[in-house]
């Protein structure tokens, strides 16, 4: 637990949260609480039935749909949605989706001053958190800010039972995973590490439940509660090697963003908690074991991805991601050089089971 002596600040939390089944029927009165009345609705192309189903819901309250949001936030795409923004003089933007959806719509507030709600469908946790992700040329650049942060999250447990088994699977771990860095990080407080440590719990007891009957509303609404938990965790503390590894091989290896956090966890939180013993014990009581192996074994208990070989990654291009994984220096709450994110690679690339 945070060491209470040295003292720690609370940010508060700022998002106002509604969670439920059919809570999607309050988007309406949400945007009128914000004073709202133009909406501009956010979607994947994948989701554009979904996007334009709430425009019609919304009647007058929407003013039209962009459904071309992308993975890593590209900069062309936030430019021609923000120019749809400004021609049809929207006053708000309502993201429905995973993380590219949400990042979209902070795209958007980002460079017009919009009101987000944002509607999370997946588990990735982009949506409590004042993050955001853009690329361009190649190149992923984050950035935070309170006002990146949506001011509305509005969580329908329908709306995540289409969420297809690989994806739910993954994307839990990806939101596991903000749950472990927040209770090692820096500006880690007491409230976030119990959050944190509850999200896990939900996990561990929701995710297979949700593996094997994934139409199961209890067990599916068990997850978005952990899901919920992780992203705020996320949205208040400084992120660590975790992060830091799965970025690198997003921006520069274009992996695939929830599989990639699901391979690389295991090994993240092993070789942090080999360090952190008192910090991470509670992890290892929830998943059994060390925390590494762990969560290594419930990854593969729920049907995650084990390898990063299995997502195309090269042996050869793992001397090139720990060269860029160490080149700036990062907060992590264990010292590390390259050889040390070398050997964690080859661990992940291989899919062996960690030790720590
Ligand atoms: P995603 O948003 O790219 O979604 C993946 C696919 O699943 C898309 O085609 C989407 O339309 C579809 N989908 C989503 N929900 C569905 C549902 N319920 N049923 C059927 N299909 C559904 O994937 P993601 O993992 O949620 O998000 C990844 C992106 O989010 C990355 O760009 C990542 O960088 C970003 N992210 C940002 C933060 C942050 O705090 N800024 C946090 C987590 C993730």
């Amino acid at each position: 637990m945070t060491d209470l002596a040295h003292g720690f600040t609370f940010p508060g939390i700022t998002s106002r949260v509604i969670f439920g089944a059919g809570t999607l029927g309050q988007t309406a009165e949400e945007i009128g609480k914000l004073s709202r009345s133009r909406a501009l609705v956010l979607s994947t192309p994948e989701q554009a039935d979904a996007a334009k189903a709430l425009a019609a819901r919304l009647g007058g309250l929407c003013v039209g749909t962009f459904c071309d949001a992308a993975m890593h936030t590209p900069v062309a795409i936030s430019e021609r949605a923000v120019a749809q923004y400004r021609d049809l003089d929207a006053d708000c933007v309502v993201s429905i989706g995973g993380g590219s959806t949400i990042g979209l719509g902070k795209a958007i507030a980002t460079r017009t001053g919009a009101d987000q709600i944002a509607i999370p469908t997946t588990y990735a946790g982009s949506e409590m958190t004042d993050i955001l992700g853009e690329t361009e040329g190649g190149q992923k650049t984050t950035r935070r800010d309170p006002s990146i942060r949506p001011e509305v999250v509005i969580y329908d447990v329908d709306l995540t039972l289409s969420l297809p088994a690989q994806m739910t699977v993954t994307s839990a771990l990806n939101a596991i995973a903000h749950g472990v860095e927040a209770i090692y990080a820096p500006d880690a407080n007491p409230i976030l590490t119990l959050m944190a440590l509850d999200a896990m719990r939900a996990f561990r007891d929701g995710l297979p439940r949700v593996a094997d009957a994934p139409a199961d509303k209890a067990a599916r609404a068990q997850v978005l509660y952990g899901a919920w938990l992780c992203s705020t965790a996320l949205g208040y503390v400084t992120m660590a090697l975790h992060h830091k590894l799965a970025h690198v091989l997003g921006g520069s290896f274009d992996m695939p963003h929830a599989q990639t956090h699901a391979i690389l966890l295991p090994h993240t939180a092993g070789f942090n908690a080999a360090a952190l013993r008192d910090v991470m014990e509670p992890v290892a009581e929830i998943f059994g074991g060390s925390v590494g192996g762990g969560l290594w074994d419930f990854a593969q208990r729920t049907g995650a991805p084990m390898r990063l070989r299995d997502l195309g990654l090269s042996e050869a291009d793992l001397d090139r991601a720990a060269d860029i994984a160490t080149r700036n220096p990062y907060h992590n709450p264990r010292p590390f050089d390259a050889g040390d994110i070398r050997a964690l690679l080859q661990a992940a690339w291989e899919g062996a089971r960690p030790e720590t």
